[in-house]
């Protein structure tokens, strides 16, 4: 199953049209800049915050090199704490598994923390084809699932409206809105909390994502800024996290490295407002059953990649898009995905192949490769090398020629050039015969190539080749033999 928006258009086309939008400009470089500023902030306080990243992408790594090993120990400690584990190869799969589970406690309607894994798969839509209503409770999610709008930031989803935009949905859409409701941010939560307790306390079932996965101790952990997710995962009797198996981190201690960077980057805060960790079933407290889905849908293609599988680091903070100028013009939709921004435009191909869609072909093209989603990812994903490796990916995927081009033959022979040295050396030399062989034609300028590079020359100057080259006048000057050792 596609995380991709079902009929979105490639992204040149939707971003012309986002950039049409002045007021979702101005939205957007007004939010992005509040939250910039924060994260600059916040950041700057630690001295060690190149350490942390460096320990960050090591952890993930090693849990990505091991993932196997780690998902069974996650199982087993899981299991052993009371918790029932399910497995998912793809998002169709976890949905029927979450649809079963809720009919099985007599539910139809539950409450959701946020969660991208469940957006990933479409589970809110498969649950409404089920007859199972499920309420987002996220104060933005529930922002977009009132307007039956789409998210266009992992964070903030509602990032693209303002304050009086929230306002005309909330009395547009929520029938229990107080008719005098202010654009004040106040009013707007006090209105959105009235709205959701009722179905916080009444909901049999809740359903999350998780932040990490611990598999020495089958504890899952979700971080969030509301209240709202803790709510979700302690009042139902029932609770199903659907969680993707990159979020597993190998040992407790490593959550010490992940809950500095991750409220930092993210939100700009030094600690986020609350943690939740759960471990299996409670004798005392929260949910008498707990189930967790755990789902592959294109993580084990994207670890295929050895290139790409840095991009199962990802902790989902949404630094990267909050700095990406391409983001920040274009706003989330125009990536046509769940996953916007520059993590988007490596994972939505990762996940889905580089040639699943339209959507998913341009995505690798929807960047400057300016480099500052790398310099502020907290797991120091290089976004700008993956671009480029999957672009060379879907110019493979979209040769119309099976037969080489001219063109394609000539980089070739440049590349066999190129990689050695005394091949260099020895194409140079053959050049310099060649220019005596032409005579001076120096007065004359470029020279036009003969057959199929003609075209190509009529646009470009094609020099002549010089009648020594650097490497022999260096040589000649300086005494010295191939090796760089003198001759005398
Ligand atoms: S790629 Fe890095 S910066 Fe972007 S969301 Fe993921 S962890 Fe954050």
């Amino acid at each position: 199953m596609s995380n991709t928006f079902v009929g979105m258009p490639a992204f040149p086309e939707a971003a012309k049209i986002a950039l049409a939008d002045t007021q979702l400009r101005r939205n957007l470089a007004h939010a992005t800049k509040v939250i910039r500023t924060k994260r600059d902030g916040v950041v700057g306080e630690l001295d060690d915050w190149e350490e942390l990243r460096l320990a960050g992408a090591a952890i993930k790594d090693r849990a990505l090199r091991h993932l196997d090993t780690y998902l069974e120990k996650f199982e087993a400690a899981a299991i052993a704490a009371g918790a029932q584990v399910h497995w998912a190869r793809d998002g169709r799969e976890a949905n029927q598994i979450v649809i079963d589970l809720v009919q099985a406690a007599g539910a139809d309607e539950v409450v959701k923390v946020k969660s991208m894994a469940t957006q990933e798969m479409g589970m809110n839509e498969a649950l409404a084809e089920a007859g199972i209503a499920a309420l987002e409770t996220d104060l933005a999610e529930l922002i977009v699932q009132l307007d039956d709008d789409l998210p266009s930031h992992i964070l903030v989803p509602a990032i693209h409206r303002n304050r009086a935009e929230i306002r005309e949905i909330f009395l547009r859409e929520m029938p229990d809105a107080p008719a005098d409701l202010s654009d004040e941010p106040r009013a707007l939560a006090g209105a959105a909390r009235q709205h959701l307790r009722r179905k916080f306390m009444s909901a049999k079932v809740g359903i999350s994502g998780a932040n990490f996965a611990i598999a020495e101790t089958g504890t899952l952990v979700v971080v969030e800024s509301e209240g709202n997710g803790r709510m979700c995962l302690t009042l139902p009797e029932t609770l199903i996290s659907v969680v993707g198996v990159e979020k597993l981190l190998p040992t407790w201690g490593d959550l010490e490295v992940f809950l500095q960077l991750l409220p930092r980057s993210s939100t700009g805060e030094r600690m986020n407002p609350y943690t939740t960790m759960w471990t299996g079933v409670c004798d005392d407290d929260g949910p008498r059953t707990v189930h967790i889905v755990l789902v592959d849908n294109g993580r084990t293609r994207a670890l295929a990649d050895p290139v790409g599988r840095q991009a199962l680091r990802c902790i989902r903070c949404s630094a990267c898009m909050n700095f990406c100028p391409v983001y920040e013009r274009t706003g989330g939709h125009a990536y046509g995905s769940v996953y916007p921004g520059p993590i988007g435009a490596i994972l939505n191909p990762l996940l889905n192949g580089v040639d699943s869609g339209p959507v998913e072909k341009s995505l690798p093209y929807a960047s400057s490769l300016c480099g500052r989603c790398f310099e502020v990812c907290p797991v120091r994903i290089d976004i700008p090398d993956v671009l480029v490796h999957l672009r060379g990916k879907v110019v493979e995927a979209t040769r119309e020629h099976r037969v080489p081009t001219a063109e394609l033959l000539g980089m070739r022979a440049a590349q066999w050039t190129f990689e050695r040295p005394g091949r260099l050396a020895a194409v140079q030399r053959l050049a310099g015969v060649g220019r005596r062989l032409l005579g001076d034609r120096a007065g004359l300028g470029p020279i036009p190539l003969p057959g199929p590079a003609a075209k190509w020359s009529r646009a470009r100057d094609v020099p002549l080749p010089p009648r020594q080259s650097f490497r022999a006048w260096w040589q000649s000057r300086n005494g010295k033999g191939r090796n760089g050792k003198g001759t005398s």
